[in-house]
C-alpha cells in the first residue's frame, strides 16, 4: 500500500511541520511581555502603540462597571505573571495591585494619568466635608477617575504608557516613540474635529445619568449634568432641580451607560419629554467611539444661537 504510506509519510511531516509552526509562535507568546491594564481603551491604546511587541491582559469585560469591579481569583492569578500594570486611578485598582504584588513582587505599577489636570467631582465636593481624607476615586480627594475621555488626557495616558513600555521593552524604544508621534498627531487632528463638531452646541448642558462626561464636558465649553450623585438616585429635590434644568435648558435627550439600571433615566426622560441616549465611555475601539459619541451629544443638545 505505497500510497497510503506515502500519505501518512506526508500527514507525519505535516504534523511535524504544524508543530514546528505552533511552538514557534507559542515561544513568541510566552517571549513578549505582558502588560495589564484595567479598561477596555487602555487596551486599545497600548495596541496602538506597541502593535504586537507585548502582550495586553485586560480586566473589564463589556458592560462591566468600573466603579463596583472585583476581579475573579484567576484573574488575579493572571495577572501575577504580568511584568507592568498600567494604572488608571479606579477605585478597584489599589486592592488588587495589594494583592498580586503579594505572590508577584516584581509587578511595575505605573500611574498613566500623571500629568493630567485633575478635575474635582462637584458632586464628591458637595457630599464630603473637607476635612474627610478619602481618596477612593485615586489621586485626590474627590478626583473625577473619568480621565480617557478626551484627545488631549488620551496624549498623556500614551507618553506615559510609552515611557513605561520602553523601561520594559528597551530595544523597541524606537519603534514605541514613532508610534507616539503619530498617535498624537492623530489626537490633535480628532481633538480640532471635536471642537468644530461641538462648536455649535457650546454652553449647552449634557445631561447624564452617571458623571462620566467631565473632562470632555470641561474641554468642549458644555455643562455636564449627571443624575446619580456618588452612586445614588438623587434625592427629591436634587431631582426637581434637574428637571426645571432640562426643561429650560430644552434638552432633548438623557444619557445613560450600559453598567447602568435605565429606567431612573427613562423615567426622568418621559417626565421632561426626551429620550434616552446609550453611550458607552468604556467601547475598546476609543476613537471612533468618542467621534461617534460627540455626534450623538451634537445632535441632542439644543444649538446655542437657538437657545438665546
Ligand atoms: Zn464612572
Amino acid at each position: 500500500m505505497p500510497g497510503l504510506m506515502k500519505s501518512s509519510a506526508c500527514l507525519g511531516w505535516f504534523l511535524a511541520a504544524v508543530w514546528v509552526a505552533c511552538s514557534c509562535l507559542c515561544a513568541a507568546a510566552a517571549d513578549r511581555p505582558l502588560v495589564y491594564v484595567g479598561l477596555p481603551p487602555q487596551r486599545w491604546l497600548v495596541q496602538q502603540l506597541a502593535s504586537n511587541r507585548v502582550q495586553v491582559g485586560l480586566l473589564l469585560a463589556p458592560g462591566q462597571n468600573p466603579h463596583t469591579f472585583e476581579p475573579t481569583s484567576r484573574q488575579v492569578r493572571e495577572m501575577s505573571a504580568a511584568q507592568v500594570y498600567l494604572m488608571m486611578g479606579l477605585p478597584f485598582e489599589r486592592a488588587l495591585v495589594k494583592k498580586v504584588q503579594a505572590v508577584n513582587s516584581g509587578l511595575r505599577v505605573i500611574d498613566v494619568t500623571t500629568g493630567v489636570p485633575r478635575r474635582i467631582q462637584p458632586a464628591h465636593a458637595h457630599a464630603h466635608g473637607a476635612d474627610e481624607n478619602h481618596d477612593e476615586d485615586g489621586c485626590c480627594e474627590g478626583a473625577d477617575p473619568h480621565v480617557w475621555l478626551t484627545p488631549d488626557a488620551m496624549t498623556t495616558l500614551a507618553s506615559n504608557t510609552v515611557a513605561a513600555l520602553v523601561a520594559l521593552d528597551p530595544a523597541g524604544k524606537g519603534e514605541y516613540e514613532a508610534r507616539l508621534a503619530h498617535l498624537r498627531e492623530r489626537m490633535a487632528r480628532l481633538d480640532s474635529e471635536l471642537r468644530t463638531l461641538l462648536a455649535p452646541v457650546r454652553g449647552g448642558v449634557l445631561l447624564t445619568y452617571h458623571a462620566s462626561w467631565g473632562y470632555f464636558t470641561d474641554a468642549y465649553g458644555l455643562q455636564q449634568v449627571a443624575i446619580e450623585a456618588e452612586g445614588r438616585a438623587p434625592a427629591a429635590r436634587q431631582l426637581a432641580e434637574v428637571i426645571d434644568l432640562a426643561k429650560k435648558e430644552r434638552v432633548r435627550k438623557v444619557f445613560t451607560e450600559p453598567p447602568y439600571d435605565p429606567r431612573p433615566s427613562q423615567t426622568l426622560a418621559r417626565q421632561i419629554g426626551a429620550e434616552v441616549e446609550i453611550v458607552d465611555p468604556l467601547t475598546e475601539e476609543w476613537d471612533t467611539n468618542l467621534r461617534a459619541i460627540a455626534e450623538k451629544i451634537r445632535a441632542a443638545l439644543f444649538p446655542a444661537d437657538a437657545r438665546k
